[in-house]
């Protein structure tokens, strides 16, 4: 047990799994056919098959490793969803192009799209080279733009169908707490991250009269293999606490949850928002004591 400090109890070494709720999901997503990007690891796994308990049917996007791709479409049924998988490089146009056809042909349509790949290639700023700059804009920030834009195409083709939803098209993008906390060494991921807020923002004004909603989760640390080094070990995983105020660990499905709300009807009323999912992290704990 952490001895407790004058600020409340000492940032724990380790997790405790009963902090965690575990809720079920309700069936509001009935009929509305989902895409979710980088969708066979961590948060976008979470949420194909979030999104499924909620009643959607998913295309799982992957650009490698197909097996795990396969393991969460087959999650995906078991949760009651059609399911379908689909190999595509989200910061390349026609691969993106190919994988809208794809999931048109199969589903006819489609209701909820969150675009979610991402990945990092960190530097010190002097040492970053173009490739990783180029890498991590291309897919983090093109990527999405690519994904958007089919989206939004093809939710304009198909019109409203109030029967299923009262907004023509849902759209999430993965964004971060990086988006607001600068980040050193990681320049490449945080402005893809703030480019991101203002992507989404403008694209939500742009269509919102279309009755298309376009908002964005912004994550704060989750346990997914993106940021192994940052859990996986007790020292670390105290080290993170001092930066979560609420002092655990976020989950995959604390976002997959955060998503099925945002895709559903009751939330049609929220659009060009991004919805923090991060204990607290951005509340500035380092002024918990008064600064
Ligand atoms: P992850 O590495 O487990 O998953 C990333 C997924 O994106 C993988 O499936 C990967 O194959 C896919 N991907 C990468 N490049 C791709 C490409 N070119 N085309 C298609 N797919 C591609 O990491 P994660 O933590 O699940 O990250 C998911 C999203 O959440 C990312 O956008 C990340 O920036 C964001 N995020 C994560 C955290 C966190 O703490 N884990 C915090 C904030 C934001």
């Amino acid at each position: 047990m952490p001895a407790n400090t004058p600020e409340g109890p000492a940032a724990p070494a380790q997790e405790d799994p009963s902090r965690r709720p575990d809720i079920p999901y309700q069936r509001v997503l009935e009929g509305q056919p989902a895409l979710v990007t980088g969708a066979n690891s961590g948060i976008g796994k979470a949420i194909a098959i979030g999104l499924a308990k909620a009643g959607a049917d998913v295309v799982v996007n992957y650009v490698t490793d197909p097996g795990a791709a396969d393991d969460v479409a087959h999650a995906v049924e078991a949760a009651g969803g059609r399911a379908m998988t689909f190999q595509a490089d989200v910061s390349r146009e026609d691969q993106v192009a190919a994988m809208f056809t794809a999931a048109r042909a199969q589903f006819g349509t489609l209701h909820i799209v969150v675009s979610n790949a991402g990945l990092q290639r960190d530097a010190p700023f002097e040492q970053m080279t173009l490739d990783q700059w180029n890498t991590v804009i291309g897919v983090n920030l093109t990527g999405q733009f690519l994904c958007l834009r089919e989206a939004v195409r093809e939710f304009n083709r198909r019109g409203p169908d109030k029967v299923v939803s009262a907004a023509t098209g849902k759209i999430i993008c993965m964004s971060s707490v990086h988006q607001q906390i600068p980040w050193a060494g990681h320049a490449n991921y945080a402005a893809s991250k703030g480019g991101i807020d203002m992507l989404m923002r403008s694209l939500a004004q742009e269509v919102a009269p279309r009755l298309i909603r376009v908002n964005a989760i912004a994550p704060g640390a989750i346990r997914t293999p993106i940021n192994t080094s940052a859990w996986d070990t007790p020292a670390a995983y105290a080290d993170l606490m001092k930066l979560v105020p609420y002092k655990r660990i976020g989950e995959p499905d604390d976002i997959a949850r955060a998503a099925a709300w945002l895709a559903s009807d009751a939330a049609d009323y929220v659009t060009g928002a991004t919805l923090f999912v991060d204990g607290g992290m951005t509340l500035y704990p380092g002024f918990a004591t008064g600064g």
